[in-house]
């Protein structure tokens, strides 16, 4: 385009010209007054007292009667002004909004952790705790538990139940040395080069029809896996497309796994797809079993395009991907294996309220993540008890740690 051109003119010009980018389907919503509406200002506005019936009305579905976290008793429980909770009709114990949650036994006031996680949803491929730290002047231990705890009831409670109806399914290479060099391709052109292939494999024979010179068939994906470093992780996701054309997807569900290969495909995609479904998938050898699973098993040939131009495409599996990579590279600068699948999932709950307004996106975290029970993984983390395990679609590992070893010391100077 030459200077003096301007946008109107190209687009005048027709279609000789490159095409323009697109809004995305979401950017009329982003712009819509019904996307925003709710703000700090209102959590401000509100009083102790409806800080905690809000949150009541959310967990319960009712501020007057609830069930016991500690008996179980349904009832109109008596209500505490002054300690802002209940005592139990039933066993007499007391409780707040927060028990048996995972914001129990809480140190900040309840108002600060609902403006926390307010702001914490409001980033659109996520929140850094650092910022968190910054904006509410909280230590980095607060700010990192709470989203870690916002992130495990995602993972708990939003990251489960079958999908039934048509879903896309795709893996991405995420984390590990050199992840964003393209897969299938050589890490480096050093003096090893590529991996060889064993000699009992290399045995060629002469086929007696055409004359061809063939050697045994290579093991599935023999290439990828030997060149794939042993921190680098799969994403897998799965994600249902929208009855309505035009939609985008509905509903996703993720998991990490160390490689993809036909196991960890198979067992994510029995754990999250019912068998009516109709599957789509790239043209991946490990996806091959999929045609007896579900109804119907569409493949997409990437070398050839995006999309079949008959409605066969894995863009919205890919759509996720693309949050997911700028969510680990740009947000929280390579977040660690062991945490993967909590980063993942909260990203399937990013892309997936994409089109709530705030308001809305706010209530859904906190029904979802205050659903789930107590914390399992970040009780007692500020006193040291981590959680040791990664969470693999192949199940628990233990994770490898970072930085120093414990009880390392500096070496004494000479
Ligand atoms: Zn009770």
């Amino acid at each position: 385009m030459s200077a003096a051109m301007t946008i109107n003119d190209a687009v005048a010009e027709g279609p000789k010209r490159f095409p323009l980018r697109k809004r995305t389907g979401t950017a009329a919503h982003h712009m819509s007054k019904a996307a925003v509406g709710f703000g700090l200002d209102d959590l401000d506005a509100l009083t102790p007292k409806e800080v905690v019936f809000f949150m009541a009305d959310l967990l319960w579905g009712s501020h007057k009667e609830m069930a016991c976290p500690h008996c179980g008793t349904a009832d109109t429980h008596y209500w505490t002004v002054k300690e802002l909770r209940w005592k139990c009709k039933g066993c007499g114990k007391r409780f707040s909004v927060t028990s048996g949650t995972v914001f129990a036994d809480r140190k900040l006031p309840l108002v600060k952790i609902l403006k926390m996680a307010f702001s914490w949803a409001n980033g659109a491929a996520g929140k850094p705790a650092l910022q968190l730290r910054r904006d509410w002047n909280v230590t980095y231990k607060t700010a990192f538990t709470l989203a870690h705890k916002l992130r495990e009831g995602l993972l708990r409670g939003f990251n489960v139940g079958a999908l039934c109806g048509i879903q896309e399914m795709d893996g991405m290479d995420i984390n590990g040395r050199r992840y964003r060099e393209k897969r299938n391709k050589p890490l480096g052109r050093g003096a090893a080069g590529k991996p060889k292939i064993p000699a009992h494999l290399l045995k060629p024979s002469v086929d007696p029809e055409t004359g061809e010179i063939q050697g045994p068939p290579k093991p599935p994906k023999w290439d990828k896996t030997a060149k794939q470093p042993a921190d680098r992780r799969l994403l897998l996701v799965i994600r249902q497309r929208s009855q309505a054309k035009k939609k985008g997807a509905v509903a996703t569900r993720i998991g990490i796994a160390l490689s993809e290969t036909a196991a960890t495909v198979v067992a994510m995609a029995k754990k999250f797809a019912s068998a009516e479904s109709s599957v789509m998938s790239d043209e991946d050898p490990a996806y091959y079993s999929f045609s007896k699973l579900f109804t119907q098993h569409q493949t997409i040939n990437h070398s050839k395009g995006y999309s079949d131009g008959k409605g066969v495409s894995n863009n919205l599996a890919e759509s996720f991907n693309w949050r997911m990579r700028r969510s680990a590279e740009g947000i929280y600068l390579s977040p660690s294996n062991k945490y993967l699948a909590d980063y993942a999932a909260e990203n399937a709950w990013r892309e997936d309220t994409r089109k709530l307004s705030t308001r809305d996106r706010l209530r859904q975290l906190l029904r979802t993540a205050m659903g789930v029970g107590l914390s399992q993984w970040w009780r007692g983390y500020v006193q040291g008890l981590h959680r040791e395990h990664e969470l693999l679609v192949e199940g628990e590992q233990p994770a490898k740690g970072r930085g120093r070893p414990k009880g390392w010391r500096p070496r004494p100077p000479r």
